[in-house]
């Protein structure tokens, strides 16, 4: 049988091909980066209610190593899970909800991690630039950059969120919707002793809004000492990562062109903040990157999948914003619902109309909820008026559709 074909060798796409690798479809993944190694290091995610799925379709030394990636393998071992959100004001907690499993994951580490065991199919420097469709119906084509084609049975974009695939699917509204709120970060290192006040509040991760001025806050740690090989050294260094977002109202929110002017501004916005949050925003050193992250999002339209040849999956198919922290869970349960439509379909149980038509409408109804739902997080994070047990920021992250 012709193969299933994949655009783009993210975490999702990789989770794909791992997960179609254990059923023995054959698969091929084609991805625009020249190397493995051709992006930095990233951020970091958090995998929580996915992990069950990733159980079910990934071979046991694959979660082993992903397990090796979390950022912080002492918090690992006894992780107490909470989900902490704090005035910024005061630096008191506003909510901390209690424990569920996570693993807080390197991005890039998890990546590499995913990749090893399918090395042979994954085609890296491999830009899609087109989707054929030709007159036999159990064949799809992706074409490349220098024009050259493969053929397969079923096309998957899961080229991130602003994949090629949706713009060919839905080219009438194929674009994010952007929100009214600005997002910048760095990842910097930091002594034992910068770190300590911010590790003392939560050794992973945690987030606030300052009421006065409704900006956001977020701490995540990269790496410790004992990852990066410095533990012991005398000069034993922390990464971590430091975003802060703000509502829209006038030019001055506007996000600046130069690392100085975004770093400048992200020090302004900090002011107010408890004194070890500012001082940490503070000590970030000039000439420091800094990121700017578009918010936007798409909520997973309908879209014509050409009798099940071509679909979408992960942000390519539900962009989200990631004030809920899980758009690459929902990417990895698509792939473990794609994977078992794809069976059906090789092993001739269902049609691929059928069976894609099935694992669409799944995904759609959960994920243009969840989308909403990241969406009125990111709001309700900079208004603390909003903020109560219901907001959409606290509450529960769910598997379920409407
Ligand atoms: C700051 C931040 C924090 C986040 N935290 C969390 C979190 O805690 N929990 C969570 O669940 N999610 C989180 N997310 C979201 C998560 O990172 C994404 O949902 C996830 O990485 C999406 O994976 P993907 O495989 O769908 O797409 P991507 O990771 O974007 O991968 C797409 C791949 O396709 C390739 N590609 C693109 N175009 C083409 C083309 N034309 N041809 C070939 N290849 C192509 C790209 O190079 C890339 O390798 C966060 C996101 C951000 C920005």
């Amino acid at each position: 049988m012709d193969p299933v074909l994949i655009v783009g060798a993210g975490i999702v796409g990789l989770t794909l091909g791992q997960a179609l690798k254990q059923k023995n479809i054959p698969f091929e993944i084609y991805e625009r980066d020249a190397t493995p190694d051709a992006r930095g290091q990233g951020w970091a995610i958090t995998l929580h209610w996915a992990l069950e799925y990733m159980w079910k379709m990934l071979p046991e030394e694959t979660l082993a190593r992903i397990q090796a990636v979390q950022v912080d393998p002492d918090v690992a071992r006894n992780d107490n899970g909470n989900f902490l959100f704090i005035n910024l004001e005061t630096g008191e907690p506003k909510y901390k909800i209690p424990p569920s499993t996570r693993w807080r994951v390197n991005r890039e580490k998890t990546r590499r991690a995913l990749l090893q065991g399918i090395e042979d199919h994954v085609h890296w420097g491999r830009r899609v630039v087109g989707v054929n469709l030709p007159n036999d119906s159990n064949k799809v084509q992706l074409v490349f950059e220098d024009q050259t084609s493969v053929t397969g049975r079923i096309a998957v974009g899961v080229e991130g969120s602003r994949s090629m695939v949706r713009q060919i699917l839905r080219p009438d509204s194929f674009n994010n919707s952007p929100l009214n709120i600005n997002f910048t970060g760095v990842a910097v290192d930091l002594t034992p002793d910068q770190i300590k006040p911010l590790r003392d509040m939560d050794p992973l991760l945690f987030q606030g809004c300052h009421p006065p001025s409704g900006a956001f806050f977020w701490f995540s740690m990269l790496e410790t000492p004992q990852v990066n090989g410095t533990a012991g050294t005398a000069d034993e260094r922390y990464r971590a990562q430091i975003c802060m977002s703000w509502p829209v109202t006038g030019p001055e929110d506007e996000v600046a062109v130069t690392d100085e002017a975004r770093l400048a501004n992200m020090k302004r916005r900090a002011q107010g903040f408890v004194p070890f949050l500012r001082e940490s925003v503070d000590r970030i050193p000039d000439g420091t990157p800094v990121t700017e992250i578009k918010l936007a999002d798409w909520e997973c339209l309908s879209w014509d999948n050409h009798s099940g040849r071509v679909t979408l999956a992960g942000d390519a198919a539900h962009a989200m914003t990631m004030y809920r922290g899980e758009a690459a869970n929902h990417g990895l349960l698509d792939a473990y619902r794609l994977m078992e439509a794809i069976v059906k379909i090789y092993d001739g149980s269902a049609t691929p109309s059928v069976a894609i038509d099935e694992f669409e409408t799944e995904m759609r109804t959960r994920t243009s909820r969840a989308v909403r739902l990241s969406r009125q997080a990111c709001v309700d994070a900079h208004d603390w008026s909003r903020l109560d047990e219901t907001s959409a920021i606290l509450t529960k992250r769910a598997i379920v559709g409407e």
